[in-house]
C-alpha cells in the first residue's frame, strides 16, 4: 500500500498536516484496484438475477423485514451498500430505473464488466486516460450500431407491445399470469398515452398502480378510472351508481368552530337553538349546493361533518371524505370533473362521469371503484397477489414493464432482446477497433468483449454452458443473422423477434451510456479521501488509515 505523504507540506523541514489525522487515504493504483473490486462485486452481486431463467434474492433488514426479488435496482437498494465506488454502481441502477423503467441489471453488469476489462488494461500499463478515451469512442460507435438496427414501431401495433411486456415481465414470479397482464398493460399505457404534435407523451404517474394481497396475479385488473382506499362516509348512503355524475371538492363540509377566544354570550335557551339552528342551516344549504349540481357522487378532500354526512345521506349521494389530494387529482383527469374549491362555484359543468361507481370489498377491505370512465387520461392497475411479497414482486414487475412500453412507444424504436443487440455491438466494435492506434485500439476492444457479459449471463443463468453458446452466437451474427440471441429455453441460437423477445432501443442506450459513463468516472479516481466514522468501527475493507 502506498500512502503517500503529498498532503503533508514542509515548512522548515516540519511536516504540516492538513487532514485530521483519522482520515482514510488510498491513491493510484491501489485506489483504482479497491474501487474496482467493490465495483466489480456489485455487479457480481446481481448477475445471477439476469433474464427470464434467473433467479431472486432474498433480503432481510436489520429489523427482519423480507423482500424477495429479482429486480436489479430493488436489491441495490435494500443492500445498504457503504463502500463510495460500489454507491456509484447503485446510482446506475437508480438512472436507469428513473429514466427508462427497465435494464437495470444490464447496465450495472455491464459497468461491472467494463471495469474487469479496464483492470485488465492497467495491468498492462495502460493509462487510465488512454482507456477512458476509448471507452468514449466505443460508447458513441456503439450507440450508432444499436439505433442502426432498430426497427420502428407504433402504438397500433399491439401484438408487438404485448410482446415487449411479456420481455420485461418474463422471469418474474408473475410470469404465468404474462399474457393476460401483459394485455391489461398495454391497455393501460395505450390509455393514458397523448399526443403533442406528432410525439407520443406517456406520463407514467397517470397509471396508478394500487396493492392488495390475498388473492392471485391472475386477478390483477384494469380500471379505466381510479380506485380510492377510502369507504362510503355514512352507512345510510347508495353503495352503487351507475352513470355517475361525481363532484370534486377540495374545501371542508363543515362550519369553522368559532375561535377560542371569541366569546359567545348565550343567555337563554332560545338563543342556543337559534345559534344550532344557524349551524345546521348553514350544512344544509351547503349540500343543497351539491344536490343542485346535480351530482350523485361526491368525493371531498376534506372533512364532512356529521349532520352534512346525514344530509347527504337522506339526498342519495355516495360520499367518500379525506380523499388523498393525489387521488382528487386522479379522479379529476379519470372522470373529467373540475376540481372546486368553493361550493358557490359548483354547476353541473363541473361534473366528472363514470359509467359505474361502487364500494366493493377486496380482501376484506372496502374501497370505492370509479370504473368505466369515458376517455379517462388516469386509470389504475389493481395489483394482486396471495401474499404482501408477491403483491409487492407483481407490481416491481407491472412498474418495469409499464417503463419499458413507455420507453418504446416513446421513442417508437425496439431492438431484438435475448443478447442479441449486446452481441452485435461487441462484433462490430471489434470490426471497427482496427481503424485505431495500439493502445486505444485494446481498449475499443475491451469495450466489445465487455458487451458480451448479457449473452454470456443469460446462457449461465439458464444453465447453459456459456462457451458453447457464445461460440454458436458469435458464428449466427457473422453470418449476418444481426438479431439472433438465445433461447434460453431451447439453449439454441434463435432470432429474437421470431420468438418475441424484444427490448426497447431506449432501454439499450441507457443502459450502455450511463455503464460507459459510471466506469469512466471510477477509472478517472486515483486518490479516495475519507472522513473516518470513528464510530461505526473498522475502517472500509482494503482501506489502510491513511498516514496524513
Ligand atoms: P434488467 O434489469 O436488465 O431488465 P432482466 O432480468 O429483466 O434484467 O433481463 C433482461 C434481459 O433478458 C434482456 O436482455 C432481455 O432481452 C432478456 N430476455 C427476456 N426474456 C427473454 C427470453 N425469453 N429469452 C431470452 N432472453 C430474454
Ligand atoms: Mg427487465
Amino acid at each position: 500500500m502506498s500512502n503517500g505523504k503529498a498532503m503533508m507540506g514542509q515548512l522548515g523541514g516540519q511536516p504540516v498536516l492538513i487532514l485530521p489525522e483519522s482520515t482514510l487515504r488510498t491513491r493510484g493504483r491501489d485506489a483504482q484496484r479497491n474501487n474496482i473490486a467493490a465495483a466489480k462485486a456489485v455487479a457480481d452481486a446481481i448477475r445471477t438475477t439476469l433474464g427470464p431463467k434467473g433467479m431472486d434474492k432474498m433480503l432481510v433488514d436489520s429489523i427482519g423485514d423480507i423482500v424477495i426479488t429479482n429486480d436489479g435496482v430493488t436489491i441495490l437498494d435494500e443492500m445498504e451498500i457503504e463502500h463510495p465506488a460500489a454507491k456509484m454502481m447503485v446510482e446506475v441502477a437508480k438512472t436507469q430505473n428513473e429514466e427508462v423503467g427497465d435494464g437495470t441489471t444490464t447496465a450495472v453488469i455491464i459497468t461491472g464488466e467494463l471495469l474487469k476489462k479496464a483492470e485488465e488494461l492497467l495491468d498492462q500499463e495502460i493509462h487510465p486516460t488512454v482507456i477512458t478515451k476509448g471507452f468514449k469512442i466505443a460508447k458513441e460507435e456503439a450507440l450508432k450500431i444499436l439505433s442502426e438496427s432498430a426497427k420502428s414501431i407504433s402504438l397500433e401495433d399491439v401484438e408487438t407491445l404485448k410482446k415487449i411486456v411479456i420481455t420485461a415481465i418474463s422471469g418474474k414470479s408473475v410470469e404465468r399470469a404474462s399474457p393476460k397482464l401483459a394485455g391489461l398493460i398495454v391497455d393501460a399505457v395505450k390509455t393514458i398515452a397523448q399526443k403533442i404534435g406528432n410525439k407520443i407523451v406517456i406520463d407514467k404517474d397517470n397509471v396508478k398502480r394500487v396493492k392488495k394481497h390475498g388473492g392471485s396475479s391472475e386477478e390483477t385488473e384494469l380500471v379505466r378510472g381510479i380506485i380510492i382506499d377510502k369507504e362510503v362516509v355514512h352507512p345510510g348512503m347508495p353503495k352503487k351508481f351507475e352513470n355517475a355524475k361525481i363532484a370534486l371538492v377540495d374545501a371542508a363540509l363543515e362550519v369553522k368552530e368559532t375561535e377560542t377566544d371569541a366569546e359567545i354570550r348565550i343567555t337563554s335557551p332560545e338563543q342556543m337553538q337559534a345559534f344550532i339552528g344557524q349551524e345546521q342551516k348553514m350544512l344544509k344549504e351547503m349540500v343543497e349546493k351539491i344536490t343542485a349540481s346535480n351530482a350523485n357522487v361526491l368525493f371531498c378532500q376534506k372533512g364532512i361533518d356529521d349532520l352534512a354526512q346525514h344530509y347527504l345521506a337522506k339526498k342519495g349521494i355516495l360520499t367518500a371524505r379525506r380523499v388523498k389530494k393525489s387521488d382528487i387529482e386522479a379522479l379529476a383527469k379519470a372522470t373529467g370533473a373540475r376540481i372546486v374549491s368553493n361550493l358557490d362555484d359548483l354547476t353541473s359543468g363541473d361534473l366528472g362521469f363514470a359509467k359505474l361507481v361502487e364500494e366493493q370489498k377486496i380482501a376484506g377491505e372496502s374501497m370505492i371503484f370509479v370504473r368505466e370512465c369515458k376517455d379517462p387520461k388516469a386509470v389504475t392497475i389493481l395489483v394482486r397477489g396471495s401474499t404482501e411479497h408477491v403483491v409487492d414482486e407483481v407490481d416491481r414487475s407491472v412498474e418495469d414493464a409499464i417503463g419499458a412500453l413507455a420507453s418504446a412507444i416513446e421513442l417508437g424504436k425496439i431492438v431484438a432482446g435475448a443478447g442479441a443487440p449486446e452481441e452485435q455491438v461487441a462484433r462490430k466494435l471489434k470490426k471497427i477497433a482496427e481503424k485505431y492506434s495500439g493502445r486505444e485500439q485494446l481498449a475499443v476492444l475491451g469495450f466489445a468483449d465487455a458487451m458480451e457479459i448479457v449473452p454470456r449471463s443469460l446462457a449461465e443463468n439458464a444453465g447453459l454452458d456459456p462457451i458453447d453458446t457464445l461460440v454458436a452466437l458469435r458464428a449466427a451474427h457473422e453470418q449476418g443473422k444481426i438479431n439472433f440471441g438465445i433461447n434460453v429455453l431451447s439453449g439454441k441460437t434463435v432470432d429474437a423477434y421470431e420468438i418475441g423477445v424484444i427490448d426497447p432501443l431506449k432501454v439499450k442506450i441507457q443502459a450502455i451510456t450511463s455503464a460507459a459513463e459510471a466506469a469512466e468516472m471510477i477509472l478517472r479516481i486515483d486518490d479516495v479521501i475519507a472522513a473516518s466514522k470513528l464510530e461505526k468501527g473498522p475502517p472500509m475493507p482494503g482501506m489502510p488509515p491513511g498516514e496524513i
